[in-house]
């Protein structure tokens, strides 16, 4: 199956923020994330129990590990990896949406079992 963002409706991750998965398998997931910074909440910290690459598509991303007391400006084009574990947060700098490829492994255990659902 070739999933584009027209066909795949997004799920809400906090208000101003939307999540379309666009492919899953057994160890791998990809997905794109669109922040729009006028409606967005404060995003939370979170962590997670797989590895996560974000890949910033256009906008800027201010990212903060706040128990490390670090942060970063990425701008279009750059990447982080999250490691298992580390508590992250990000949002959008300025009026512009944040677009952001997210490339999670493994695949959290939910959207595989809808993944899965939706292909049968
Ligand atoms: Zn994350």
């Amino acid at each position: 199956m070739a999933a584009s963002v027209k066909d795949v409706e997004p799920t809400e991750l906090w208000k101003g923020a939307k999540r379309w998965v666009l492919a899953v398998g057994k160890n791998v997931s990809l997905a794109i994330v669109e922040i729009d910074p006028k409606i967005a909440a404060p995003h939370p910290v979170l962590k997670h129990d797989h590895e996560e690459i974000i890949y910033i598509l256009g906008g800027t991303n201010k990212l903060e590990y706040p128990e490390l007391g670090k942060e970063w400006i990425m701008k279009t084009g750059s990447a982080k990896l999250h490691d298992i574990g580390v508590g992250h947060k990000g949002g959008p700098v300025g009026d512009e949406k944040l677009y952001v490829l997210e490339v999670r492994a493994p695949p959290p255990k939910e959207i595989e079992v809808k993944w899965r659902e939706k292909k049968s």
